[in-house]
């Protein structure tokens, strides 16, 4: 009698196992690391990225251009998650991050067709990874926040070739400002920089301004338009009239008991406006909603004053202003306000925002982007925001590299000479990853149109002679000592980059075995066809 078939799954759970679910996600991986591949460097194109709606981005970013494509294929989406832990933890570095784990699994590959086995391949890996950190830290150069030339040129060189090319100085300077201005006992945190966009004049009128700006008009036009040294009290509660149909359980029987209701509730806002006015504020910013006598009696007084500040602002302008959110009028005294040198209501091109500025030692800041149209405005965004996540990972650390490719040479030569005390097959492994970072400054040198091959022998045979700071100068198109053509990065990119690409590597190299529940999707990412979310399928 025959056996009885087991059944384990469903029958529409497909499954690869073997050379097929690493050949698959390999692929998968290799193209996500094309498709960001062009855009790397100062040289490297952009891409116009068009959404379901319509929406138009046009971007050299890496995580911008994953995150918008929607990826699916699996290993893919692994791939996607790189760029994502790089933004987050370093703000800059994603293309490279991606691109040097497509490299490694490439590489990886190679190594398969020669039978050797993904366990041996991963634990190569492992120890080149960890061997890279060592590198690092010992080629890297150490600096503070008082070298503020050497912040500025990272700044630049994050915004190399990128939208805010031209104007990148003017972006340096401001970057570096804002961040040792934010600066607290050593602690640096990127949110206490505030990034306001506005549409109207030219990128260059972009500014910082030493205080907070709110997308927000006064309340009402019989306000004051600016208030010179500004006395600001920060609400976190309405200042309103109760609304007598929903709030209130007293019954009215006549219309004079309900006008005296109004005109007790009245006198309750008065009083509360007669507080305000007390404590000495000309400007009330007020996280909840201000009514029509309130806003009444607050013009009469002169005061400037904003209803529905996020409470996110409110933090800002307390941070920015030394004054201190209340919960309760009893609590508003003088001491409570914050203070600035004016606010302001500035018509900026089709956006009516409230200026706070000219605070002493502010510990809040705001850039505001200035820009025709609201693409070179995202664009410039996303490029000042490399800028300021590397001042700052320079900062924290205390460490830089020097760009152009020449950390990455200098770690591929030393890794081959730290390969030899291993032994056979895991020297094998150690060898490709050090080939995966030269293709960095291979990549620099193709997407500016420079012959690759001839760049990367020059390279090595610098490096071979000592100079560890030869790398590729984009601005010459030389391979000469970039850290004197002020080409630097900060240390925490290429640590960064390098751990998470080598961990999202591994991971997918130990994968023999892919189990997909049934979805329509899902099963079309089996192999057997091109991995597809990538214009393929
Ligand atoms: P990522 O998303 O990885 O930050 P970028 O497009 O910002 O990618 O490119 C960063 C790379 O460009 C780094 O390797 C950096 O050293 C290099 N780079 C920046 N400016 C120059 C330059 N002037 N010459 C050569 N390489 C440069
Ligand atoms: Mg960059």
């Amino acid at each position: 009698m025959p056996e009885k078939p087991v059944i384990l799954m469903p029958e529409d759970i497909q499954r690869i196992m073997g050379k097929d679910a690493q050949r698959n996600n390999i692929l998968a991986a290799k193209m996500v690391s094309e498709i960001v591949k062009t855009t790397l460097g100062p040289k490297g194109m952009d891409k116009m990225l068009v959404s379901p709606t319509n929406d138009i981005i046009v971007t050299n970013d890496g995580v911008t251009i994953l995150d918008e494509m929607q990826i699916e294929h699996p290993a893919a989406k692994m791939m996607v998650e790189i760029a994502k832990t790089q933004e987050s933890e370093v703000g800059d570095g994603t293309t490279t991050a991606v691109m040097i784990a497509g490299k490694l699994l490439e590489n990886a590959e190679k190594l398969l067709d020669k039978k050797i086995h993904p366990t041996v391949i991963t634990k190569g890996y492992r120890l080149a990874a960890e061997k890279s950190q060592q590198i690092l830290r010992d080629v890297s150069l150490r600096i503070t926040s008082d070298d503020e030339d050497i912040l500025k040129q990272i700044a630049m060189t994050a915004m190399t070739g990128k939208g805010a090319e031209d104007s990148k100085e003017i972006f340096s300077e401001i970057i570096v400002r804002a961040v040792k201005q934010i600066r607290n006992n050593g602690k640096i945190d990127l949110d206490d920089i505030k990034i306001v966009k506005s549409k109207g004049e030219g990128i260059k009128d972009t500014e910082l301004i030493s205080g907070v700006v709110l997308d927000k008009e006064k309340v009402s036009h019989d306000m004051p338009k600016k208030v010179e040294n500004a006395q600001i009290a920060l609400i976190d509660f309405p200042l309103e009239l109760k609304n007598p149909e929903i709030d209130t359980k007293i019954s009215i029987s006549s219309p004079e008991q309900l006008q005296n209701f109004l005109t007790q509730e009245e006198r309750t806002i008065k009083e509360m406006i007669e507080k305000v006015k007390l404590s000495g504020a000309n400007v009330v910013f007020c996280q909840k909603g201000i009514d029509d006598f309130a806003q009444y009696l607050l013009s009469k007084e002169g005061i400037y004053a904003c209803r529905r500040v996020a409470k996110s602002d409110m933090e800002k302008i307390s941070k920015a202003t030394g004054g201190k959110i209340v919960s309760n009028l009893e609590e508003l005294t003088n001491f409570e306000l914050g203070n600035a040198q004016t606010v302001e209501e500035v018509k900026s091109g089709e956006d009516v925002l409230t200026y706070v500025r000219g605070c002493k030692n502010p510990k809040s800041l705001t850039i505001l982007i200035h820009g025709g149209t609201s693409h070179v405005i995202d664009e410039i965004e996303r490029a000042i925001k490399d800028g300021l996540g590397d001042v700052i990972a320079s900062l924290k650390s205390g460490m830089i590299v020097s760009g152009g490719g020449a950390v990455e040479i200098e770690l591929a030569k030393r890794l081959r000479e730290f390969s030899q005390e291993l032994s056979g097959r895991e020297q094998l492994a150690v060898e490709e990853f050090a080939s995966a970072l030269e293709f960095i400054p291979t990549t620099l040198a193709e997407n500016a149109g420079i012959d690759p091959i001839d760049v990367l022998t020059e390279l090595k045979s610098k490096h071979d002679a000592g100079e560890k700071n030869a790398g590729l100068n984009l601005f010459t198109n030389k391979v000469e000592n970039v850290l004197e053509a002020r080409i630097i990065e900060p240390y925490k990119i290429k640590s960064q980059a390098i751990s998470s690409a080598s961990e999202v590597a591994i991971m997918i190299l130990r994968i023999d075995d892919v189990i997909a529940s049934s979805g329509d999707k899902r099963r079309s990412n089996m192999p057997g066809g091109i991995p597809p979310g990538m214009g393929y399928d």
